[in-house]
């Protein structure tokens, strides 16, 4: 029996040998005496990429947004960001907690933004209203479906917030597949947020790590609140190994994987044209609809058919590509997908 095909997410990615090699001989220090030679040139590579001063590695993606939501925001304030975003869906409440500021949700465009509806859900200066402590923007966008916003709409964000004088901050989980799609510059796109994060371990395929990225004062804060909420380390040279080695060998394959997420949807497209919306597969999520079927009845199916997919909805499959899924796996994926919508319910 030959490996399932794991489409479930991005994250499942395992470090391959080259990786493992890099990890295996990387140079290491104390990262908490700002020591790890390994951790200080990641750190910096990151930030010059992204047109930033500083950055600062976190063991995930989550506590990166975290120290940068306490280090741009004052705590009771409220950040305005999209209604699917993954710090409102998915973060268990760690904003509320962390940070201690509110969300103000706005109705977006496959998750994406809207600078005219942002800024019309900017309140008012002045007592008693809430005070606006940033505008938070996801790029790409996780539950919208991997929809890029690219330079153009992020700038014109920026400007939202440097009107009122907020800052910008990006949750940039998937932002090298952003800049895989559009090929926009990394500094450009990186410095149109007055801070973000970005992740190593998902599309680069690393095994654990995300960055906070931005000026140095307010990375140097971040780097405290890293320590508070316990995310300080130590050799972790051993880690940001992985993050190097993944920058230099899996930025630009990124095109792979959305090629591939491309082919499974013309697949699917030909055979059931009303499952799925192929101009809306840009990077490396989609959605395909089951029909009248149950998604976990489809899903239970292709996993039996060694194809793992995530049931999203009652009647909607969520299909992630990424480093170990090649095209041959997931030609296999669409087949075994165009297979089972064509299955009458089993109800
Ligand atoms: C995965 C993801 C995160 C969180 O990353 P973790 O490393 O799982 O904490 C944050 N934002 C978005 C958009 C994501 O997709």
């Amino acid at each position: 029996m030959t490996a399932p095909v794991d489409l479930r997410s991005d994250t499942v990615t395992r470090p391959g040998s080259g990786m493992r090699q890099a990890m295996a001989t990387a140079e290491v220090g104390d990262d908490q005496y700002g020591e790890d030679p390994t951790v200080r040139a990641l750190e910096e590579e990151v930030a010059g990429l992204l047109g930033h001063e500083a950055a600062l590695l976190t063991p995930t993606g989550i506590m990166a947004t975290q120290v940068l939501l306490r280090a741009l925001v004052p705590p009771g304030s409220e950040v305005v960001c999209e209604a699917d975003a993954h710090v409102v869906a998915y973060e268990a409440g760690a904003a509320a907690i962390n940070a201690q500021v509110q969300f103000r949700t706005v109705t977006g465009d496959r998750g994406r933004l809207d600078a005219d509806r942002v800024r019309d859900a900017l309140r008012p200066v002045g007592f008693p209203n809430t005070e606006v402590g940033a505008i938070s923007v996801e790029e790409t966008t996780n539950r919208g479906g991997g929809a890029v916003h690219g330079l153009a709409l992020l700038t014109a964000l920026r400007a939202v917030a440097d009107d009122r004088g907020i800052p910008l901050h990006g949750d940039g989980a998937r932002l090298w597949n952003a800049l895989a799609a559009t090929g926009e510059d990394p500094a450009a796109v990186g410095g149109s947020c007055t801070a973000l994060s970005v992740c190593l371990s998902k599309g680069l395929g690393a095994p654990v790590g995300s960055l906070a990225v931005g000026p140095a004062e307010v990375i140097a804060d971040a780097r405290l609140w890293r320590r508070r909420f316990g995310g300080a380390m130590r050799q972790a040279g051993i880690l940001a190994a992985a993050g190097r080695y993944a920058l230099a060998h899996h930025r630009a394959r990124l095109v792979e994987d959305h090629a591939n997420a491309r082919s499974i949807t013309e697949r699917v497209a030909d055979a059931h044209g009303d499952l799925v919306d192929p101009a809306t597969v840009t990077t490396n999520i989609l959605y395909v609809r089951t029909g009248t079927r149950p998604a976990t009845e489809v899903a239970a199916e292709l996993a039996e058919a060694g194809v793992l997919v995530g049931a999203f909805g009652p009647h909607l499959l969520r299909l992630v590509t990424h480093l170990d899924v090649d095209a041959a796996a997931c030609h296999r994926a669409a087949e075994a997908l165009v297979a089972a919508l064509a299955q009458p319910s089993a109800r």
